[in-house]
């Protein structure tokens, strides 16, 4: 066989397989291994190496487009000297993700603008960078979607899509009341997931609360049962950043209208 052909059959089988990063860098890796006068070893693992970085590429961003993370916000993105009452180590600590391996929940409780979904969409993306298949939802949107879901027939298929990701994240529990079919869904997501996968939940009201955000108390007993059994709990209080953020201009311009002032 010459070695145009041979080199039309190896291109043909590249195409065949699906390796279609190898196949497009065929002929300039030829090239660069004639050039470098590199091993037939050395040569293939170059090859294999685009490839597989290229399948890397598009899981990775296959999965970010399932996770629909509201943000780009990272973990090292936060500031945790503006947020004293967050324990950087015990973040430190899930961001390896060893949380995800025995299904640990993590609650983020405090009050509006204190770091909650920066921190749960931080945990987000540093799960789906490791691979793990993630999905951020809004308590409104799940209860919206189960709420659809139940007008469709689809109840069973949806709850086994709650069920899947490896990582859940529910971001504003509690900031709008739940009826009752919405308690349920939510319900029901976090005792499929218990002692099998993690959740990550946000939330304004302290847990002494959480009675109000559904019409059962019962319900809401038997949800936090579950949910802390095995978890992290962060309480965080404090100003919100966006307000100490605006406070802190606010206090510059003073600064530089009253030196001004003086001169
Ligand atoms: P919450 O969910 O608690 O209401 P967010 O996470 O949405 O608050 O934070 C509000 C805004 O302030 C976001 O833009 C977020 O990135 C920013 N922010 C809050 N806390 C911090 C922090 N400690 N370091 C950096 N940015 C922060
Ligand atoms: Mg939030």
């Amino acid at each position: 066989m010459s070695e145009n052909s041979t080199y039309q059959k190896l291109r043909s089988h590249l195409a065949y397989l699906r390796l279609g990063a190898a196949a497009e860098a065929l002929p300039g890796e030829l090239d660069h291994a004639a050039a470098a006068k590199l091993g037939h070893t050395a040569f293939l693992e170059r090859l294999l190496d685009i490839e597989v970085a290229a399948t890397e590429a598009r899981r990775h961003a296959g999965l970010t487009r399932f996770a629909s993370l509201p943000a780009p916000w990272r973990l090292a993105d936060f500031d945790f000297d503006a947020q004293p009452s967050v324990d950087r180590q015990l973040v430190d600590e899930l961001a390896t993700l060893r949380f995800l391996e025995d299904a640990t929940n993590v609650l983020f409780i405090g009050p509006p603008g204190v770091g909650k979904t920066m921190l749960a969409v931080g945990l987000g993306h540093a799960s789906v960078d490791a691979g793990y298949r993630t999905y951020y939802t809004t308590a409104a949107d799940l209860a919206a979607r189960c709420h659809r879901a139940a007008l469709e027939g689809r109840w069973a298929t949806t709850m086994r899509f709650f069920a899947g990701p490896r990582l859940l994240i529910i971001d504003e529990v509690g900031y709008l009341p739940l009826a009752s079919e919405a308690a349920a869904a939510l319900f029901q997501v976090i005792t499929q997931r218990y002692l099998k996968s993690s959740t990550v939940l946000t939330t304004n009201l302290g847990i002494a609360s959480w009675g109000q955000i559904f019409d059962d108390p019962t319900v809401a007993i038997a949800m936090l049962d579950r949910l802390l059994h095995r978890s992290v709990v962060f309480n965080i209080d404090g100003e919100s950043y966006r307000m100490r953020a605006h406070r802190a201009r606010a206090d510059n311009l003073r600064k530089s209208v009253n030196a001004s002032r003086s001169t």
